[in-house]
């Protein structure tokens, strides 16, 4: 019915939101005037009738922020999660963390500001509590958050990776075919450099994009983290809408190296941004290693194919026997992450060898992820393989078999 399609459509952009039988909420986060390490949230509820408070999202420590509410006649009372409020808006404090000289470790996700440098860093978890419309026992899903820089993003489902927020650093903007990718970076090294990083990115994330067709996706954003090379941790984060990225500094300097290991990593991560398909943990992180290395291809920081990789991995890594089920099985079953490096480079090679395999038949990889399908117990589904092997042959798929899966 593309008629009613397009007048539904039509209506959607007249009506203003609140209308259509959905709340929504919209948060404002403040850097709080005086005192420069801690943020205010503050959010109005006046349109909640019925409504109580859900804890954020939580990971590492099950802290809450303390929560209060401003009475229709301005004075202040503490509320409780879960409890039913009547009030004109709810507001709490973020304290933030400071990041010391060897910079900020994306993997630790705390809400941090770095004083030098100016900018902020907010994750949703054990921040950003949510709102439950107890007349539906429901969590209020239209949650916008808004930030110094003016900006407003939506607080995603509980299904989805967390929201992330990052403001106050100097940015790039990309096109990739229409999406908007922008670049946040703490490091004026990073920025320095954009000329020598910049094409690489462009060409491998229209590369993913074609790979990874996502048209409900409009825009992401990476922000990249200087930390010294001598920092026992280095890490990233994909969030939902952001990336958060360590560009490795050596005494000061960005090196050829350090470029390449960054743009290897923004490319995995934007795997994981634009690849819609619902995949078992071993599947999903080794494509986006296996298209991440490949989207390095024919730039200046092309490294070792996959299968090369792994072969050199192979030699110390004392887990290199086990399959890449066994793997994800250990790995999601008993949370045993010591065989995770699986699925980095066993899985990137398992990838390049079934790719290969297909360009020998004048296919590839890339025509045949839309079809990719999974069972419960995290396998292919027999459909799948009966499809692939009539392509690649039964010898050839049970070589590739036998050594990875
Ligand atoms: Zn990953």
């Amino acid at each position: 019915m593309p008629a009613l399609k397009h007048l539904f459509l039509s209506l959607l952009a007249l009506v203003p939101f609140t209308s259509i039988g959905q709340t929504s909420l919209k948060y404002h986060i403040t850097v709080d005037p005086d005192n420069l390490d801690q943020l205010n949230v503050s959010v109005d509820t006046r349109a909640l009738t019925n409504a109580s408070v859900l804890p954020a999202r939580t990971m590492r420590s099950s802290t809450q922020p303390k929560l209060s509410c401003i009475n229709a006649n301005g004075t202040r009372t503490a509320i409780d999660y879960q409890q039913a409020i009547q009030c004109s808006s709810v507001v709490w404090v973020l304290p933030l963390h400071l990041v010391d000289k060897n910079g900020f470790d994306p993997a630790t996700q705390i809400d941090s500001r770095d004083a030098n440098k100016g900018w902020y860093f907010v994750s949703e978890m054990n921040s950003l509590p949510r709102f439950n419309d107890l007349s539906k026992s429901e969590e209020i899903q239209s949650s916008l958050i808004c930030i110094p820089d003016n900006t407003c993003y939506k607080l995603p489902s509980q299904s989805l990776p967390p929201l992330l927020l990052v403001w106050g650093q100097e940015t790039t903007q990309l096109n990739i075919n229409n999406k908007l990718v922008t670049i946040h970076s703490d490091s004026p090294l990073v920025i320095e450099h954009l000329q020598s990083w910049k094409p690489s990115l462009v060409k491998q994330l229209n590369y993913l994009n074609q790979v990874f067709p996502n048209h409900n996706l409009k825009q992401w954003q990476i922000a990249f983290f200087s930390r010294d090379k001598s920092a026992s941790s280095v890490g990233g984060a994909a969030g939902n809408n952001l990336i958060l990225i360590n560009a490795l500094l050596d005494q000061g300097k960005l090196s050829h190296d350090s470029i390449q290991m960054m743009l290897k990593i923004a490319a995995h991560e934007s795997v994981h941004i634009l690849n819609s398909h619902d995949m078992p943990t071993w599947a999903g992180e080794s494509l986006a290693e296996y298209y991440a290395l490949k989207s390095l291809q024919g730039t200046e920081f092309a490294v070792e194919d996959a299968t090369t990789r792994w072969h050199q991995f192979a030699t110390t890594f004392p887990y290199a026997k086990t399959g890449l089920l066994a793997a994800d099985q250990a790995v999601n079953e008993r949370q045993e992450y010591q065989y995770y490096p699986l699925f980095y480079l066993k899985g990137p090679a398992f990838w390049h060898e079934i790719d290969n395999a297909l360009i020998h038949t004048d296919s590839s990889l890339e025509t045949w992820l839309a079809r990719l399908t999974f069972n419960d117990d995290n396998q292919f589904t027999k459909k799948w393989i009966n499809e692939l092997t009539k392509q690649i042959g039964k010898d050839s798929w049970k070589h590739i078999e036998k050594r990875y899966l």
